[in-house]
């Protein structure tokens, strides 16, 4: 019913006003038995779980406004219809990594989508010292070949243009990530907060490093500018669901166009900064050594199999504007094409590891913080992972040129005093 005016949903307008949608029905049973409660912990929207006697589903609305802050900053309700366009795009190109779409309204700012359980936000597990086997090989094939896909080097021109179009109208949020991310951690901007005296002293020192912000702003021209494929755009582990064995990828509304590395760099920094967190966690310094080594490894294994199904897919679905057969395969040049293959991901490299960069220091700097520092309960002991974390932050946005790869970035991590 697009044609009705928006109104935001409660728990018990949900039944009245979903319980006549014939689809819903039939997956959830009689909506008379419908239980309902809203559990959205992020920062923008409502979220509610409805089960029924015969199935369950996830409903997601997004507010006139950011839920963190209140009224007084308003946001489009437009960023549901490209989260939706998003997950769409995402379940077509790298199938079972989202959850499924049941419905979607994008008068009502609304998404009906399968209820992911008994998954927990990753951030939550990793917080818990807990070891996902498969997790590695889930977000390298999700990052693959979502932004290989989505990208000028697999897609065809005219699909591609109108893509890139309909994403370009996403601005409100992606000039929140503009200014989030890439500027406001450099200054006091107003909604700032760190650890504070503790940091003080570094926070002045890094904001008064003029090449970081030379460096910061060349990441931010990029964002802005570099439209190589379709982002998730929020891609931290606050986005990512997990089990034992599955892991699923949800929140897209961040969707833009813009460089792969800045959602591969802030997926890695989200694991980087669980390491430089265990030392405010473990029960005695070194309990939490293996987990430390597997937050590590992760960060390798993301990236080592991103780079392999990429080069795959390179070889396999290089159909799109960019790098045509016709010039080298066609003519027997296969070096030539493995070539220009290794040129590209050494790009999207440098580029992780700038976005991995910023994304440290905006998690402890900015409007958006982490769980995993911000429970640190102990003010001195927070500081210290925090301080550890920008400064290996700061080395990866100075150092991104000449860092060779994922074992670089991890004695960085560990030998940081
Ligand atoms: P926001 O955009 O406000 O950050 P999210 O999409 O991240 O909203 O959802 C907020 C929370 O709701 C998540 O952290 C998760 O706990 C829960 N959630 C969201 N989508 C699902 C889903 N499909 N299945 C189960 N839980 C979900
Ligand atoms: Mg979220
Ligand atoms: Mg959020
Ligand atoms: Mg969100």
């Amino acid at each position: 019913d697009g044609g009705t005016e928006y109104l935001a949903l409660d728990a018990d307008s949900l039944v009245q006003r979903l319980g006549s949608l014939q689809d819903l029905r039939q997956r959830l049973g009689d909506p008379a038995g419908w239980q309902v409660r809203e559990v959205g912990d992020g920062n923008l929207n409502l979220v509610f779980i409805v089960e029924g006697p015969s199935g369950a589903a996830v409903v997601k609305q997004a507010l006139p406004y950011v839920r963190l802050v209140g009224e007084s900053w308003p946001l489009p309700l437009t960023r549901a219809f490209f989260e939706r366009h998003a997950l769409q795009r995402q379940a077509a190109r790298c199938p079972g990594r989202v959850p499924e779409i049941y419905h979607y309204d994008d008068g009502q700012a609304l998404t009906v989508m399968e209820y992911l359980t008994p998954h927990v936000i990753l951030r939550k597990s990793l917080a818990a010292g807990r070891v996902h086997e498969n997790l590695a090989a889930h977000l390298a094939a999700f990052t693959a070949e979502t932004l290989f896909r989505g990208s000028d080097l697999c897609m065809e021109t005219r699909q591609r243009k109108a893509d890139l179009a309909l994403f370009a109208d996403n601005v409100d949020l992606c000039d929140i990530t503009e200014s989030l991310v890439f500027t406001d951690p450099y200054y006091a901007a107003e909604l700032n907060r760190h650890t504070t005296p503790q940091l003080d002293g570094y926070v002045a020192a890094l904001r008064a490093d003029q090449e970081l912000k030379v460096q910061a702003q060349h990441l931010k021209a990029g964002f802005a500018s570099k439209a190589q494929t379709l982002l998730h755009g929020d891609l931290h582990t606050g986005s990512i669901m997990v089990t034992d064995g599955d892991t699923r990828m949800i929140d897209p509304e961040f969707a833009v166009y813009g460089p792969m590395g800045f959602d591969i760099g802030m997926l890695l920094a989200n694991f980087l900064m669980a390491f430089h967190a265990q030392a405010g966690h473990e029960a005695a310094p070194g309990a939490r050594d293996p987990y430390r080594d597997w937050l590590l490894q992760v960060v390798q294994e993301v990236w080592d199999g991103f780079a392999a199904r990429f080069r795959a897919l390179w070889q396999s679905e290089r159909s799109g504007i960019l790098y045509p057969a016709a010039l080298f395969e066609d003519q027997g040049h296969h070096m030539a094409a493995e070539k220009a293959c290794s040129d590209y991901l050494r790009e999207v490299w440098v580029d992780t590891v700038g976005y991995c960069g910023v994304e440290m220091h905006r998690r402890i700097l900015g409007l958006a913080h982490i769980a995993e520092l911000d429970d640190i309960a102990d003010a001195d002991r927070r500081a210290d992972c925090e301080r550890r974390a920008l400064e290996l932050g700061r080395l990866l946005v100075l150092g991104r040129h000449s860092i060779a790869g994922p074992a670089e970035i991890a004695a960085l991590a560990r030998r940081i005093e």
